[in-house]
């Protein structure tokens, strides 16, 4: 999402006359746009701070000037004291205001310390100007599409709820138009996105409440899209609706990321999830059923308080009878004020360290072995951009996996069968078999 709300920032800022910098050093004005979610990232802003402090008094000293923006959720989360932290900092501007930004950098010229971090998240997407054609093409062939906002979950661990605000679901009009304009531009692939994104449920024209799947429907007849994504499901928001889209939408693809964090009934009740791992098992088979080529990705946290072996070896168990496509995994991170962070059975480092490592051989090898059935198969990639080497083409297969082929320039865009001829660590390489094209 921090991907997203970067690419509109910079639409907003070129429509005042901002162009982007090819070094931070030729920069007028910087933003950094933050993330809070573990401490490691909220941390790391500091001192990438201090480092752009250092760079405005060299600027100051050759008569030039370097404005320091801090967008994001450590934004949202901090304000002010992100500016007493570091004084160099002229505005800060939490995720839900950032389309005030021109007004908001003008009230910094005129001497004011601004820190703006109101939840006004429906207004955002009205005040948004659209990106031009070629701001679009710029930014290649698949694009995110924010369609919700928000979280009203309160997992105990989870600082989303707090930096980014209730859960709001944007109308299906704004959705389609947005849409559009980047089919127009050339985008091939959508990836619709959201905190929570399959609790969407966005009014349409009529004034009816839509789900994740209408919109699937309505982008599905877009002659010119290639395929559908979509980005971060919670499982107690799986619906049969959605599930069966997946069989139904041929442009959906096959792939569903649907963390589930822990495999111990026990303790996804303390993390306050809303199912247990039965649940999750549930709805994996269903899609399986619907859907039996689809490949399911999740998030791990590791170390939550109180987390004991027996709960960790739940975890395991569950990450073998899921079999995953990939994963990512974290040791837990207390984050302030949420419920998780007030406990005193804090796991200590070395244990986190050690599931961590555990956990990460376990869905690792899944990863390995996903990627290696794979060879053999001839796979519709979507082309995306040039390889490292020359005469090399990158894009993805279905199931999210990089793939790499000999390729012209020209098939970028394009969905080719490819028929997959070896698994790396990282990415498939292929052929493509055949000249028919698909888009
Ligand atoms: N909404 C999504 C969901 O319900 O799973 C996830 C959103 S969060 C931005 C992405 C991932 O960060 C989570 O799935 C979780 O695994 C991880 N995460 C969130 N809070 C964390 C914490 N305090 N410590 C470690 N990992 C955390
Ligand atoms: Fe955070 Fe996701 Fe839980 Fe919401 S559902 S609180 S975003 S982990």
């Amino acid at each position: 999402m921090n991907v997203y709300d970067a690419a509109r920032m910079s639409d907003l800022l070129a429509k005042e006359g901002y162009d982007a910098a090819a070094r931070e050093e030729d920069a007028e004005l910087v933003v950094l746009n933050t993330c809070h979610i573990r401490e490691k990232a909220a941390e790391k802003i500091y001192s990438e701070l201090g480092r752009l402090a250092v760079l405005k008094e060299e600027r100051r000293a050759q008569g030039k000037s370097l404005e320091i923006v801090v967008a994001g959720c450590v934004a949202q989360a901090e304000g002010e004291l992100v500016m007493r932290r570091q004084r160099a900092v002229d505005l800060v501007v939490g995720p839900q205001s950032y389309h005030r930004l021109p007004a908001l950098l003008k009230e910094a010229r005129e001497g004011a310390r601004v820190a703006d971090t109101d939840f006004a998240a429906r207004e955002k997407f009205q005040a948004l100007p659209a990106p031009t054609k070629a701001q679009i093409a710029a930014r290649g062939v698949s694009a995110f599409v924010t369609v919700q906002e928000g979280c009203d979950k309160f997992c105990s661990f989870c600082v989303v709820p707090y930096t980014r605000g209730a859960e709001i679901s944007r109308k299906v009009e704004s959705i389609i138009e947005e849409a559009r304009r980047l089919v127009d531009g050339g985008v091939r692939e959508i990836v619709l996105i959201g905190q929570n994104v399959n609790a969407y449920r966005g009014e349409d024209e009529a004034g009816r409440s839509t789900p994740l799947e209408g919109l699937f429907e309505r982008l599905s007849a877009f002659d010119d899209l290639t395929r559908l994504r979509y980005t971060t499901s919670h499982p107690v928001d799986m619906t049969e609706g959605l599930i069966d889209a997946h069989a139904s939408l041929e442009k959906l693809a096959p792939f569903l990321h649907l963390p589930v964090q822990s495999g111990s009934d026990r303790v996804l009740k303390e993390m306050n999830r809303r199912h247990d791992a039965r649940h999750y098992l549930d709805v994996v088979e269903r899609l399986r059923r619907v859907r039996p080529d689809i490949a399911i990705s999740s998030d791990f946290i590791v170390g939550f308080p109180g987390e004991t072996e027996e709960d960790f070896q739940a975890t395991l168990a569950l990450i073998d009878a899921v079999e995953f496509a990939s994963s990512f995994f974290f040791k837990y991170s207390p984050r302030p004020g949420t419920p998780g962070a007030e406990r005193e059975d804090q796991i200590d480092e070395d244990t986190k360290r050690d599931r961590l490592a555990r956990l990460e051989a376990r869905v690792e090898a899944q990863r390995r072995a996903f990627n290696a059935a794979t060879v053999g198969r001839t796979l519709e990639v979507l082309f995306e951009k040039q390889g490292r080497h020359d005469g090399q083409i990158a894009g993805k297969s279905p199931y999210m996996q990089a793939v790499h082929v000999d390729g012209d320039e020209g098939e970028i865009g394009r969905l080719r069968p490819v028929k997959i001829v070896a698994a790396g660590p990282n990415s498939l390489s292929g052929e493509i078999v055949e000249a028919r094209e698909f888009a």
